[in-house]
């Protein structure tokens, strides 16, 4: 069974690998760069100075500017799990006569991807202009711990408009703020929210779409050799009645690629799905993942702010207006006429 702990470490990583990526791309100076810089201060003692500084400048370029290496990295990977599905998966399933929607159905979310990636990686996030700063100054209240009134940007030199943070990466400040995408390379703000939302939506079903389709074929090429009911003999010679981790190294052995894209799929499904779910989860109770982050700290009692006269700030969000407005917001940002509407 050596295949399968080589397998086992093989899926470790790279879910390991995923979640890191995920979890740290969105946030400068995240657990990822924090790592990356420990770990060079550690191998500054055996590495020569010249090649550390080639490092520093390449991890710089990779976390602390905007950079196309991950878009690259991420259709590189798009294209090997197609290429993969059309090339072998989709054929098998055509001559097992699988319907023609659900083996079309992974093309469609894909052309839907490819649409939202364009648009949220293109469309102006909600850059704070000076035109535009007049309006967007109305458009949220200050809730007095989080965001502040009167706070000016150091490098744009406006006033911050509540929910607003300049991103050092794309070097302007945005409103409605929630994180830089290296995904996409771009910020992610009121204006492309919904965008990055489906895109994180059709990413997760399309994973989803193409786990199952392949799964259900290798269950059906299960059925049809019906290898469950047969035997195989081990190195000593003694018989043995097939069992799941003998069927696993089989349809491995006999389908290789198809079964480490479905390991690769299953891995992605499960984090993006996560990441998905967690994206819903914010936009349901009107918050952004700068502010969720932020607002964690006052959580924890020890953390909790001392105000003159000793108050205790405990953080409240004040833009949630009902889930189902809150939903609504994502997909129509709103502007300073429903601000005075509202109140
Ligand atoms: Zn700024
Ligand atoms: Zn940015």
């Amino acid at each position: 069974m050596d295949f399968l702990t080589l397998l086992a470490i093989y899926l470790c990583s790279v879910l390991g690998t995923a979640a890191l990526l995920c979890v740290c791309s969105g946030r400068k100076g995240g657990f990822l760069a924090g790592s990356a810089s420990r770990a060079s201060q550690v191998l500054s003692f055996v590495i020569p100075a010249r090649l550390q500084r080639v490092t520093q400048r390449a991890l710089h370029r990779l976390f602390h500017t905007r950079s196309c290496l991950f878009v690259v990295l991420h259709i590189t990977l798009q294209a090997a799990v197609y290429g993969e599905y059309t090339w072998e998966v989709f054929v098998y399933c055509w001559e097992l006569q699988f319907h023609l929607f659900l083996l079309l159905l992974p093309y469609l979310l894909l052309a839907g991807n490819i649409g939202c990636f364009l648009l949220c990686s293109r469309a102006d996030p909600g850059v704070i202009t000076r035109s535009n700063h007049a309006s967007l100054v109305k458009i949220y209240a200050y809730d007095g711990v989080l965001f502040q009134k009167g706070i000016v940007c150091p490098t744009c030199n406006t006033e911050k408009p509540a929910r607003s943070k300049h991103c050092s990466l794309c070097n302007v400040c945005v409103h409605r703020f929630d994180h830089h995408c290296v995904w996409v390379n771009n910020c992610i703000g009121a204006f492309n929210a919904k965008y990055f939302f489906l895109y994180l939506f059709t990413l997760a079903a399309m994973a989803a779409t193409i786990a199952g389709i392949t799964a259900a074929f290798l269950v059906q090429v299960v059925l049809l050799t019906d290898v469950m009911h047969g035997s195989y003999v081990d190195d000593r010679g003694q018989e043995h009645a097939v069992e799941i981790l003998f069927l696993v190294q089989h349809l491995f052995l006999t389908f290789p690629r198809i079964v480490f894209m479905l390991g690769f799929v299953i891995l992605l499904l499960l984090v993006l799905g996560a990441y998905w779910c967690f994206s819903l989860y914010l936009a349901l109770t009107n918050q952004t993942s700068n502010e969720w982050y932020k607002s964690r700290r006052y959580g924890c009692s020890h953390h909790l702010t001392l105000q003159p006269h000793d108050r205790q700030v405990v953080y409240k969000n004040i833009y949630s207006r009902g889930v189902w407005m809150n939903l609504k917001e994502i997909f129509k940002p709103l502007t300073v006429l429903e601000r005075k509407k509202k109140t």
